[in-house]
């Protein structure tokens, strides 16, 4: 199959991807499949660690580069592109643009916050690995790689709402971006999925599409369920929110271009919008049919 111009899928995980509840992608594998076979690059796009993201990417049988930690960060696999990208430094097989100062940096603001805070707030690297198994229902396994993180510092409220936010402002105050993510809030620096995404889009549009675009840009389709998903949704052409079983869809401060909202939830919400998004993209009929088709039989069976 050949789809009639370059495009690039970045997509949040918890949520999104990943049952809210279960982390279950199931009902999104064979959406996968069928994607990975037209060589479109689906970009996870997330709060997660590199370490967690990478044993993920695995499961999920996708080889793209990942945006980590809330867009701290982008790897890319050294064989995506022919050069190396420009302002990136070499990680192992990974070429690595990062976006902002690492952990020590944010750990020292928190550590430094005044006493009226004390006690109302655990940070990631002061949780064990049974505390944040309790508080995620992540594996102990999963619970250890979550804790590898590089850029910034997840923190669990323990406090009010009031004093949340006074804790919000003094860490603002002191330089850092504060994300309100699904159980945790990010503390780290100004960095957003919404650069991160733009950044890569433009390496693919430079590095790989240049002769395909002819000076036209890339199109990005971004999907994502949360708060810490609007700066990566703003950024893209095409804009998937996928229904939360425990929130409203966020609203857009300004948006001009397409909005999907899926009517089902996470992954099962993640595949129908996909299908239905890259049906418009197929130029012969035949194609169309079948990808219509495939729809139609998932729907059958859901
Ligand atoms: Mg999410």
């Amino acid at each position: 199959m050949e789809i009639q111009q370059p495009i690039i899928i970045f997509s949040d995980l918890d949520g999104t991807l990943l049952d809210h509840y279960t982390y279950d992608f199931t009902p999104a594998k064979s959406t996968i499949a069928q994607i990975n076979t037209l060589n479109i690059p689906i970009v996870l796009t997330t709060s997660k660690t590199l370490v967690e993201v990478t044993t993920l990417q695995q499961n999920l049988e996708i080889t793209s580069p990942l945006i980590i930690e809330n867009g701290a960060a982008v790897y890319i696999p050294k064989d995506t592109f022919k050069e190396q990208p420009i302002d990136t430094v070499c990680d192992g097989n990974y070429w690595v643009k990062s976006f902002c100062p690492d952990i020590s940096h944010w750990l020292t603001i928190i550590e430094q916050s005044p006493k009226e805070f004390n006690g109302l707030y655990r940070g990631f690297s002061s949780l064990s690995i049974e505390e944040l198994v309790e508080l995620t229902s992540l594996t102990p396994k999963g619970a250890e790689s979550a804790k590898c993180r590089q850029y910034g510092e997840p923190i669990h409220w323990l406090g009010d709402s009031k004093s949340k936010e006074l804790f919000k402002q003094y860490l603002t105050d002191a330089g850092a971006n504060v994300l309100q993510g699904g159980r945790f809030f990010h503390v780290s620096g100004d960095c957003d999925k919404g650069k991160a995404l733009t950044w890569l889009a433009t390496q693919y549009q430079t590095l790989l599409y240049k002769d395909l675009l002819d000076g036209e840009s890339i199109t990005t389709i971004a999907l994502g369920d949360g708060e810490n998903d609007m700066a990566m949704l703003q950024a893209a052409s095409v804009a998937v929110q996928v229904r939360s079983p425990v929130h409203p869809f966020p609203s857009f401060p300004v948006r001009k271009l397409d909005i999907v909202q899926t009517r089902k939830f996470g992954p099962e919400g993640w595949a129908q919008a996909l299908q239905t998004l890259l049906a418009t993209q197929f130029s012969s009929e035949s194609q169309y049919n079948q990808i219509t088709n495939s729809i139609n039989s998932e729907a059958k069976h859901g």
